[in-house]
């Protein structure tokens, strides 16, 4: 379905239209994507789903029909933190907005269920348990619904990696209350799931909004991994310093250990995993939500449901498992819209690990086959010379077509294309070097052999004397890990699942070694190919750097308008985005108003934004 941010709304029967509720209260001059038209279907009483990528703003597509229809939009949330954000961000708008969960002491709960019998709701957010509940639906036949919205509703998927066993319960919501319109969202794109929704939900016969996945400002990033901590501290020392960011890790020492070398290096982290005390994690979770430039550097336990917009980075430390699992976790960097990276260290070991976690795992023969296809799509991702997002795009099944077809211009690649070359000689003394080996050694032994090291294990085994050792003398030792690598993510070798660390050939390996087979190989190994396009970005042909100020924006401003609302969100106990974003204080320095009605045409500033901060903000830049 397409844009239709400049088709006019009908004005609803109560009077009130889209755009002048999208202006007043959220203070935004007009729609992105799709909003427009699935705001118009949903207030006109129509079902959908909709499928939009993480920061494609599918909020909005609820909220705003809750206020246009006539009363109370009830959304279902699986996180209280998702909802607690939200909720504070709606009554700052100025919008009655309430949540039902278990952290409501009796009293608050009971107080919000009679706000909603007696029609003094616009927006309540409820746990998918307590909805279900009989006495939650009784409550709701009593009340006047305006709409469900059914958010993250990928949870009913079984087959899904989030799933949870009570959204399935929430097919009840077509059957008690059939005339309201439903609204289910997703940033999961998959067609399996996809399917699970409408068949739940009961949307068969809805239209479907499915939006451009697409993140265009993710900087997609994928370095060779050499020291993977030191790599870090100067990918956030040279370009996000002061940022948040979220540094992902497969385990939990690995966790502790990261987040205690960022932190001696004067960089504020703080660890995140499932053995931390509940305590302390939770707190460690809502330093990185509410103060500025906290990285959190945590396992994949961290993650569902942060809703905060102004994560610069996120940083993969070790393989995820699979493209879903990476996209879903860069996913999380850049909502609102700004300049943020998706940076990833990688090497041979991530793959052998991946690999074995997988021959290990004790699963099913058809689950593991699925696994490790999936594992070798990614490591695909990671070693592919061209595109990293037209790559990430056509395995969720989009096309890239246009102007940017091929070039994206904004990850490692496209910025500066690696170099190729012929690689048939290569690839067939390192593969022969694996066979006259005996195919049970791993990468650094073998790296020895070939460069002509007299290493111990190499005499021990007599392999001083083979025909291939030293053939390799015109590469260094991590040219060759290069090499072998690329080796593996094109499945001439693969790591025994047997021997740990042991390299064996695959069947594809005899093309290449009777010369039948082509191998191309990336000449150098990625690393520092972005920062010196990050120099040439300075002189203006490329986009700017994810930190770099846009415009003719005023560093002291912006710095005064930033600690003023630290201190407001401090004071009243939210967190910093929900005062004012990033992207509206930058608004407001490039604009420099110095009237109230200057400052109302800033994007972010609605009514009641300018009615509690206007002229405090006026005076801030007034002084400035
Ligand atoms: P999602 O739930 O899809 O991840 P959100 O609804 O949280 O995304 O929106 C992401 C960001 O985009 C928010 O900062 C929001 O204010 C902003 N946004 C949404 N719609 C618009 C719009 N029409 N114009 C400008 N900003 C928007
Ligand atoms: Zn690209």
């Amino acid at each position: 379905m397409s844009a239709s941010s400049t088709a006019p709304l009908p004005a609803p029967a109560n009077g009130r239209d889209a755009l002048s509720v999208l202006h007043s209260v959220f203070g935004l001059p007009g729609f992105r994507g799709a909003q427009g038209e699935i705001i118009r279907h949903v207030t006109d009483g129509g079902n959908c789903l909709v499928l939009m990528p993480t920061g494609g703003g599918k909020s909005l597509c609820y909220q705003l029909p809750s206020l246009l229809r006539e009363g109370c939009g009830i959304v279902v949330s699986p996180l209280i933190a998702l909802m607690r954000d939200q909720v504070a961000g709606l009554i700052e708008a100025g919008v009655n907005a309430a949540a039902l969960n278990s952290s409501l002491t009796l009293q608050e709960a009971s107080e919000v269920e009679r706000r909603l019998i007696a029609g003094d709701l616009d927006l309540l957010y409820i746990a998918p348990e307590r909805l279900v509940t009989p006495r939650c639906l009784s409550l709701l036949a009593q009340a006047k619904v305006a709409l469900f919205a059914i958010d993250e509703a990928h949870c009913v998927s079984q087959w899904g990696h989030d799933f949870r066993p009570e959204y399935v319960g929430l097919s009840v919501i077509a059957e008690r209350f059939p005339e309201v319109p439903r609204i289910a969202l997703t940033a999961t794109a998959d067609e399996l799931t996809r399917k699970e929704i409408v068949e739940r939900l009961r949307l068969a016969d809805s239209p479907q909004f499915v939006s451009s996945f697409d993140r265009p400002n993710i900087r997609y990033e994928i370095v060779d991994k050499r020291n993977a901590v030191s790599q870090l501290k100067e990918f956030i020392r040279e370009r996000h310093a002061g940022d948040a960011g979220v540094v992902y890790c497969l385990s939990r020492n690995r966790v502790e250990e990261v987040a205690a070398a960022l932190d001696e290096a004067g960089i504020a982290a703080l660890p995140y995993h499932a053995g931390l005390d509940s305590s302390v994690r939770s707190r460690n979770q809502d330093r990185f939500l509410n103060e500025d430039g906290i990285v959190i550097v945590a396992t994949i336990a961290f993650g569902m449901g942060i809703d905060k917009p102004d994560v610069r980075f996120v940083a993969h430390l070790d393989l995820p498992k699979s493209i879903e699992a990476y996209y879903q976790e860069t996913g999380r960097a850049g909502r609102d819209g700004k300049p943020s990276a998706a940076w990833m260290a990688y090497g041979l070991s991530d793959i052998v690990q991946q690999r074995r976690m997988i021959d290990e795992s004790g699963a099913s023969d058809d689950f593991k086959r699925v696994s490790i296809g999936k594992l070798d799509a990614l490591v695909g991702l990671a070693e592919t010379p061209h595109c990293r997002r037209r790559r990430l795009l056509a395995y969720f099944g989009e096309i890239v077509t246009g102007e940017t077809c091929g070039n994206c211009g904004n990850c490692d690649n496209c910025l500066t294309p690696p170099k190729m070359r012929d690689g048939k000689v290569l690839a067939q003394k390192l593969l022969s070097c694996v066979y006259r080996t005996g195919q049970r050694f791993g990468a650094m032994h073998l790296i020895d052999v070939l460069i002509g090291r007299l290493t111990e294990k190499v005499t021990q085994f007599g392999h001083d004397k083979l025909s291939v050792f030293g053939i390799g003398r015109e590469l260094n030792e991590k040219q060759w890990r290069t090499v072998l690598r690329q080796l593996v993510a094109m499945g001439h070798l693969q790591s025994d699942s047997e021997a740990f660390g042991a390299l064996k050939l695959t069947d594809s390996a005899r093309g290449v070694l009777r010369g039948e087979t082509e191998v191309w190989l990336r000449e150098e190994a990625p690393g520092t190919r972005i920062r010196s396009s990050r120099a040439k970005s300075r002189r203006g042909d490329l986009s700017p750097a994810a930190n770099a100020p846009q415009g003719d924006v005023d560093p002291e401003l912006r710095a005064r308008l930033r600690s003023w609302r630290s201190d407001v969100a401090r004071e009243r106990g939210v967190p910093a985005y929900v005062v004012l974003h990033d992207a509206t204080i930058d608004g407001i320095v490039r604009a420099w108003p110095t009237t109230l009605d200057e400052l109302r045409n800033v994007p972010g500033i609605g009514d009641k934004k300018l009615e509690h901060y206007g002229d405090e903000l006026l005076q801030i830049i007034k002084t400035r």
